[in-house]
């Protein structure tokens, strides 16, 4: 699949729900193609549901910075 990047780059708004349903309709076509994409969703949805459940207290500085560039790079990829 040669569009997988532009595809992974709307796994974030995919993930929650801001996507045009005609988009939202092709990446999930897409996905049920492609498990190197699921795979990426699956990454972001953990990432995300894990960023959601940790308050910003208790959450080191560090792991913080690590969390939110790892979900940029996903979202530039
Ligand atoms: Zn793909």
């Amino acid at each position: 699949m040669k569009h997988c990047n532009d595809l992974v780059r709307l796994l974030a708004d995919y993930v929650e729900h801001q996507l045009p349903s005609e988009v939202h309709n092709r990446l999930e076509q897409h996905l049920t193609r492609c498990p190197d994409c699921v795979t990426q969703l699956k990454t972001y949805q953990s990432t995300v549901s894990l960023l959601r459940t940790i308050k910003d207290d208790d959450l080191p500085p560090e792991l913080r910075c690590t969390l939110k560039s790892f979900l940029d790079r996903n979202c530039s990829n």
